[in-house]
């Protein structure tokens, strides 16, 4: 019961650290202007990230912040996208990886497919960013350049839903591109010109 008793004592003491916010949020209803698309990792803490509080962002995390094409039929992506974009409006998306990201690591690694059947296909919609990656990188370079580019890729993925194009089309929404140096604490964002990350 320790998981328990630690995580009712801690849910308490952040109530009361917070309770007008907490209290104002639980009658009016949530209203968050971003929603972060971040990785499983548990040392990538959206809130930690963008210094958020309770209220100020909407959620989506997966193993290699993965947001699979519209019509790849991800539902549990979708209804993410669609509910932050249609029913709550944000004005921001965010797909943020971050290096020494375990996901990206396992496309260089030998998956066995019965043993881990859902981690080989999900890695299946990161395999295209490396065919921007120069072959002459190696080793971390090479990791931070298909890290930068998965999170091109799947801003590129997410052009695809269709209300995120709407949103774009009516200039209620931008998408942002960033990558977390977890070692560091560094924030790299992508250049929408030159698609290059930029501190
Ligand atoms: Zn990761």
């Amino acid at each position: 019961m320790a998981l328990y008793e630690n995580a009712r004592r801690a849910a308490q003491a952040a109530f009361v650290s917070e309770w007008s916010l907490m209290e104002r949020l639980a009658r009016e209803g949530q209203s968050p202007s971003v929603l972060f698309i971040g990785c499983s990792d548990s040392r990538v803490m959206p809130s930690r990230v963008l210094g958020a509080r309770p209220g100020d962002v909407f959620v989506m995390r997966n193993v290699a912040n993965v947001v699979p094409p519209a019509d790849a039929g991800e539902s549990a992506v979708g209804a993410v996208i669609e509910y932050a974009v249609v029913h709550l409006k944000v004005p921001h998306i965010v797909v943020c990886g971050h290096l020494d990201c375990g996901g990206v690591h396992a496309l260089d690694a030998s998956l066995d497919p019965h043993r881990e059947p859902h981690i080989t296909r999900w890695l299946a919609y990161i395999r295209p960013a490396l065919q921007e990656i120069p072959p002459d990188l190696t080793g971390e370079a090479r990791h931070r350049a298909v890290v930068e580019a998965n999170v091109r890729l799947q801003l590129r993925h997410l052009r695809t839903y269709p209300c995120v194009a709407q949103a774009l089309r009516e200039g209620r929404l931008t998408l942002h591109g960033w990558v977390y140096d977890l070692g560091t604490g560094s924030l790299w964002r992508c250049d929408e010109e030159t698609g290059h990350f930029v501190e």
